[in-house]
C-alpha cells in the first residue's frame, strides 16, 4: 500500500514524503479514505500507530477545498485533546502536514498565557488544536467562535473521560453547528467511550486496528521484586550497573516524581521529572533534554506521559505499578517502537501485588519474575514494619536469576474489599 492510493492531494503527499514516510500505517490506509468520504469515524488507536497524521492528512485535504472567502477566519476544524503535551504535538503535525497548504493553524492550552492565544484567534484561523478547559474559557471570554466548525476530532476520548472532561466536551458540543464530521479516536472502549461515541457520532465508520505491542514481541517485560522503602535503591543500582542512559520512569503521583528525580540526582545520575504542576516551559526543556541525552532519566506520571512522542526507548521502568491495569500497556508501549527491542521492568512491592494480578489479566499473561539479589522483600523489610506480612521466599544464587511467576500464584486479596 503506498500513499498516493490513498486519495491525498500532492500538496499533502510531499508533506508526508518529506517526513520519510514511504508506507501508510493500518489506521492511516483504514481512515484516511473514509474521512475524506466525509463520514463519522470511531476509530480505536492508540499512540504510536500513526493516529495523528490518520485524522490531520484528511482534515487538511477537506478544509483545502472550501472557497477562499471562508478561510483563515473562523475555526473550521476543533481538534480536542486530553493534556497540552498532545495538543502541542497535535499542532505540531497538523503544521508539518500543513506546510505545503495555506490554512492557519493555532493551539489553546492552560498554564500558559491566554493573551498570546487570543491574538492568534483573533488573526483568524482554519484549524484549532485544544484541550477542553482552555477553549471553554475562550469561550467564555468571547474570545473563540465555534459556530463554523465542520470537522470535530476527539482524540484520546478515553483518556479525556478518565480525566473527567466529559461535562467540559458537553458544553463545547453545543457550542457547535449540529452538521458536522465527528471523529472520535480511543485506544479504549469503554461503556462511558461507546455512550459518549453513540451520543456524537452518526452512522459512524468503525475502524480498529491492532493494540500496539499487546503481544509485546518486541518487549521483555520483567517483574522485581523489591521492598517499598528500597526501590529508590534498586533503580539507581540497575541504571548504573546497567550503564542505562534513557529511561523513562513511571510514579503515580506528582510528589513521588519529584521525589524520585532529586533522589536519583543525590545518586549521581541526571534526572528530571515532568508532570501537570509544572510549567508548560519545564515541560518542554524536560522532554527536550531527555530527547537529546542530556538528562539520562525521565520521571513522569501517566497523564503527563501521555502523547508524548519518543520512540524507540530503550528502558521503561514502573516505579510504581499503576492503579488501572491499562496504563501498564499505555506505559509499556513507549519501549520497543518501530521494531526496536526494548525493555519495560516493573519494582513491585509485596503491596502491590493486586496490582500486579490485574494488570496480568489485562494481559492475558503472567510477567516473569526476576529477584535482583540483595533486594527482595524480606531484606527490605523497614525496622518497625515487621507486622508487615513477611513474603517468605527460597535463598536464590546470585549467579541464577530465577525467573518465575510466583506473584501471580500468591492467595489473592481483593484491594477495596
Ligand atoms: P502517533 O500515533 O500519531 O503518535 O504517531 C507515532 C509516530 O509515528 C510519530 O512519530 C509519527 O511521526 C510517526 N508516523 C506517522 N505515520 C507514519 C508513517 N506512515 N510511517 C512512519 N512513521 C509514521
Amino acid at each position: 500500500m503506498s500513499f498516493d492510493l490513498l486519495g491525498l492531494r500532492a500538496e499533502l503527499l510531499s508533506a508526508v514524503a518529506a517526513q520519510g514516510y514511504t508506507t501508510p500505517t493500518p489506521i492511516q490506509s483504514k481512515t484516511i479514505p473514509v474521512i475524506l468520504e466525509g463520514r463519522d469515524v470511531l476509530a480505536g488507536a492508540q499512540t504510536g500507530t500513526g493516529k495523528t497524521a490518520a485524522f490531520t492528512l484528511p482534515m487538511l485535504q477537506l478544509l483545502s477545498r472550501s472557497p477562499q472567502e471562508t478561510r483563515g477566519r473562523l475555526p473550521r476544524a476543533l481538534v480536542l485533546t486530553p493534556t497540552r503535551e498532545l495538543a502541542a504535538q497535535v499542532h505540531e503535525s497538523v503544521r508539518t502536514y500543513g506546510v505545503n497548504m495555506r490554512l492557519k493553524s493555532t493551539v489553546v492550552f492552560g498554564g500558559v498565557g491566554i493573551n498570546p492565544q487570543i491574538e492568534h484567534l483573533r488573526r483568524g484561523v482554519d484549524i484549532l488544536v485544544a484541550t477542553p478547559g482552555r477553549l471553554l474559557d475562550h469561550a467564555g471570554q468571547g474570545t473563540v467562535n465555534l459556530s463554523r466548525v465542520e470537522i470535530l476530532v476527539l482524540d484520546e476520548a478515553d483518556r479525556m473521560l478518565d480525566m473527567g472532561f466529559i461535562h467540559d466536551i458537553k458544553r463545547i458540543l453545543k457550542l457547535l453547528p449540529m452538521k458536522r464530521q465527528n471523529l472520535l479516536f480511543s485506544a479504549t472502549y469503554s461503556d462511558e467511550v461507546k455512550r459518549l461515541a453513540d451520543g456524537l457520532l452518526h452512522n459512524p465508520e468503525a475502524i480498529e486496528v491492532a493494540r500496539r505491542n499487546t503481544a509485546a514481541e518486541t518487549i521483555s517485560q520483567v517483574v522485581h521484586p523489591v521492598g517499598h522503602g528500597r526501590k529508590r535503591e534498586l533503580l539507581s543500582h540497575l541504571i548504573k550497573k546497567g550503564d542505562w542512559r534513557q529511561v523513562l520512569v513511571f510514579t503515580r503521583t506528582k510528589h513521588g516524581a519529584n521525589r524520585l528525580s532529586t533522589q536519583l540526582e543525590s545518586d549521581g545520575i541526571n534526572a528530571t521529572a515532568i508532570h501537570g504542576n509544572k510549567s508548560q516551559a519545564a515541560r518542554t526543556r524536560a522532554l527536550a533534554d531527555f530527547k537529546s541525552g542530556v538528562v539520562r532519566i525521565l520521571v513522569a506520571t501517566d497523564i503527563a506521559a501521555r502523547g508524548l512522542d519518543i520512540d524507540s526507548l530503550p528502558h521503561v521502568v514502573n516505579y510504581d505499578l499503576p492503579n488501572v491495569p491499562e496504563d501498564y500497556v499505555h506505559r509499556i508501549g513507549r519501549t520497543g517502537r518501530a521494531g526496536a527491542n526494548g525493555m519495560a521492568l516493573s519494582l513491585v512491592s509485596s503491596e502491590e501485588k493486586d496490582l500486579l494480578r490485574d494488570i496480568q489479566r489485562v494481559l492475558g499473561r503472567n510477567i516473569p519474575v526476576e529477584e535482583i539479589p540483595g533486594f527482595k522483600h524480606e531484606a527490605a523489610q523497614a525496622p518497625g514494619s515487621a507486622n508487615r506480612e513477611p513474603e517468605r521466599r527460597p535463598e536464590r544464587h546470585l549467579d541464577r536469576p530465577r525467573r518465575t511467576n510466583s506473584f501471580s500464584r500468591q492467595p489473592s486479596r481483593r484491594r477495596n474489599g
